[in-house]
């Protein structure tokens, strides 16, 4: 395909780039033509939505375009002056103000250029003022190398009507040498010769069915819209093409997963299923129930399961799990269940073989730094098939490791793995056959983020929690108010309960942080709470160290932990009813929902304090807030998404299919994502290898323009 070749050539060659300029735009992420097509406006100066300086209103964010008058500095010239730019337009005047970094900011401008400034208004007694305001100088002098005629300002063509693309802010640009209209100059240029060979990539019936505007016509308006109308359609388009081939690409892969992946036909459900069931101290909730069906259908068919369990804290997954290996173990195959944290490891271990010992199934731990004697015995029963369960961490995954008949791999707390360590240990079975596959994470995520992220996965839902859970009281309180919470906390202790206080230490080697932990817990164990057995965990401990505090809080010896977020992911104490978490303004939300589900195992009623010690700025209030108004996992990861971007709540290693949406917002865009996946799925339902000639088109810019922005997802 001739085009396909042409998007394909390195950004060098186009006219007036050239090697050196290539290198500053390979740093905005632009290698080659594709990448420049696709290398989107940032925001548009639209002389309809701007709004004139005198109809400013205090408290608004607006974008205002005008000339810069006067430029000063003010208040203390050599420590912390103040800049102040005074913006005229016909109507009025508003100052924008910098308290920082204003001697460097202040070389940026130069009266009567003409400036478009974005940012909320203030008012400084009559004047309006913006502060740090997002900027981009849309008249600069003229360029050594432009020619007279191409020196027709931005701000002349804003003032006839014209909307005009702004690409990287002027900071961005400079470092990369371009200045904005440079920019526009190849960009511009570059469309001539590439838009005409833009071929229409979806169907006609795509087309039709959504109301959409064709491929080529949308890229041209994206990047000079001639109308607000025309610019929206565009928008849209583009979020299509996003979302579709995204939703295509799962698609393809779940076909394969289910068509080519042979696996073990668990057919069998027999002793290890049926006793486990009588053996089982509660009665299953229903979304357990219904959740173990949708197992048990994917494990008979002998194609591979992936399932992924999202299931708040404390909705009960273990359980799940162990009727999955359950099923298994009833087809005589064994289990790898993987853990990110030797704690959590640990704990599953000792769940497992206090529930399935009694039916005879042999289990081992495997994690690091443990006897050589002892590992190498636990190696030896699991590659003879003498043990039927592996328990682990990523020691699970190292050489040495090997099974006779794995066939079912379990990674609990998934978000904490990558996708190639999922590979990694899949690829242990030696039988040529691909193990079953079941994801559980209590981190719930937004459904969006959830079709964007694991779009490939087929997925379940524990969506209720045991019947005699009661809601955790979660409380918002500051220092000043500690006192009374230590007298519940007390309280508790005396009622036979158990708690937990938790330290900041987000990363386990800030030392200072750990140090300050340390210092507390000596301070209050031999005062205000003396004569309670308390301990401490952290990262620095050694596991054996570790397993010993653990231990002694399961069974009870000891009444209050004190910890760092070791004990985030997993750990299931019951008695456990009061949490405390310092300057809980430092952690995240989902980080806060997690620690908080370490209480509320039980049917007492639990606690959970939020102690804030620096005065809240209004997005940690917030999330604060929000821990106080729920305690629904889905809804606090949607608030989370919102406050801090949906790349955020996923770790790295799971973003790359969310940097392939430039266009979509997946807060916003929920409902064009469900159509397009929707549209994707039934798609290559009725032609999973696209050889109807109506879907060629689709196929080949598939192949073409996706391939190497696939490689970001490789869900191996
Ligand atoms: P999570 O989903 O957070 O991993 P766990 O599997 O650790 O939750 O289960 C939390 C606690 O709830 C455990 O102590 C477990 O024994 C208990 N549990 C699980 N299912 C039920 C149920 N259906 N009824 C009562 N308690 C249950
Ligand atoms: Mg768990």
């Amino acid at each position: 395909m001739q085009s396909a070749s042409f998007f394909n050539t390195d950004i060098q060659f186009l006219k007036g780039v050239g090697p050196k300029r290539a290198g500053a735009l390979n740093l905005l992420g632009i290698h080659t033509y594709h990448d420049l097509l696709h290398f989107y406006p940032r925001r548009y100066l639209d002389r309809t939505k701007m709004k004139s300086i005198g109809a400013l209103i205090e408290g608004e964010t607006a974008t205002v375009v005008g000339e810069i008058r006067q430029i000063r500095l003010d208040g203390n010239q050599w420590k912390n002056p103040r800049l102040i730019v005074s913006l005229f337009d016909k109507s009025g005047r508003v100052d924008l103000v910098w308290f920082q970094g204003a001697k460097y900011i202040m070389k940026k401008f130069k009266e009567g250029d003409a400036l478009a400034a974005w940012g909320k208004v203030g008012r400084f007694g009559s004047l309006f003022q913006i502060t740090h305001p997002e900027i981009d100088i849309l008249r600069g002098k003229r360029e050594p190398d432009e020619e007279e005629d191409e020196a027709v300002s931005d701000y002349d063509q804003f003032n006839t009507g014209k909307i005009i693309p702004l690409y990287p802010s002027s900071e961005e640009f400079k470092k990369v040498g371009f200045t904005p209209r440079s920019f526009r100059k190849i960009v511009s240029n570059f469309l001539e010769l590439a838009l005409p060979l833009v071929e229409e990539n979806f169907t006609k019936s795509l087309l039709e069915q959504y109301h959409l505007m064709p491929f080529s016509k949308a890229l041209a308006a994206i990047h000079q819209p001639q109308s607000t109308s025309e610019l929206a359609e565009a928008k849209l388009r583009l979020k299509w093409n996003e979302l579709f081939f995204l939703q295509l690409f799962f698609a393809l892969r779940n076909v394969s997963y289910h068509r080519e992946k042979h696996s073990f036909a668990c057919e069998n459900i027999a002793h290890f299923t049926n006793e486990l069931h009588k053996a089982l101290p509660f009665e299953l909730t229903n979304a357990q129930k219904r959740v173990i069906k949708e197992i048990r259908a994917d494990m008979k068919t002998g194609m591979q399961m992936n399932r992924l369990i999202q299931g708040d804290v404390g909705s009960g997954k273990t359980i799940v799990a162990a009727f999955a290996m359950a099923i298994a173990l009833d087809n005589h195959l064994q289990c790898a269940f993987m853990a990110p944290t030797e704690i959590l490891a640990t704990q599953h271990y000792l769940t497992l073989r206090r529930i399935l010992e009694p039916l005879g199934v042999s289990i081992s731990l495997l994690i690091g730094k443990q006897k050589k004697s002892t590992r190498e015995e636990i190696l030896y029963n699991l590659q003879s098939g003498a043990t039927q369960i592996a328990v682990g961490t990523h020691a699970l995954l190292e050489d040495g490791v090997k099974f006779s008949s794995l066939g079912l791999v379990i990674i609990d707390e998934q978000h904490r793995f990558g996708v190639l360590q999922r590979k990694a240990l899949q690829d242990k079975s030696n039988s040529g056959k691909s193990p079953h596959i079941l994801l559980m994470t209590a981190t719930p995520i937004p459904r969006t983020l959830t079709m964007t992220v694991f779009g490939d996965l087929d997925t379940s839902i524990i969506n209720e929690l045991p019947k005699d859970r009661k809601p955790i009281l979660t409380k918002l309180v500051s220092e000043s108010q500690r006192a009374r919470v230590y007298q519940t906390l007390r309280d508790e202790i005396a009622a036979g309960r158990q708690a937990y206080l938790v330290y900041p230490l987000v990363d386990e080697s800030e030392k200072i942080d750990l140090a300050a932990a340390i210092k507390e817990y000596d301070s209050l164990k031999d005062t205000l709470f003396a004569g309670i057995p308390v301990g401490l965990i952290h990262g620095q401990l050694s596991p054996a160290e570790k397993d010993e505090v653990m231990q002694a809080f399961r069974s009870g010896m000891i009444k209050i932990l004190f910890g760092t977020t070791v004990i985030e992911v997993g750990v299931d104490v019951s008695n456990a009813t009061v949490m405390v978490i310092e300057h809980a303004e430092r952690f995240g939300l989902s980080q806060l929902h997690q620690l908080r589900g370490r209480i509320g195992r039980g049917h007492a009623q639990s606690y959970c304090y939020l102690v804030y010690s620096q005065k809240l700025t209004n997005e940690a209030r917030e999330r604060l807030k929000a821990m106080e108004d729920t305690s629904d996992g889905f809804k606090i990861s949607e608030i989370d998404a919102k406050l801090r971007g949906a790349g955020n709540i996923m770790g790295t290693e799971q973003s790359g299919a969310l940097s392939l949406l430039r266009m979509t917002d997946l807060n916003a865009d929920g409902e064009l994502l469900q159509e397009a996946r929707e549209s994707a799925f039934k798609l290559i339902q009725r032609d999973p290898e696209l050889l109807l000639p109506e879907n060629a088109r689709i196929k080949s810019y598939f192949q073409n323009a996706f391939k190497t922005s696939f490689s970001l997802i490789n869900i191996g």
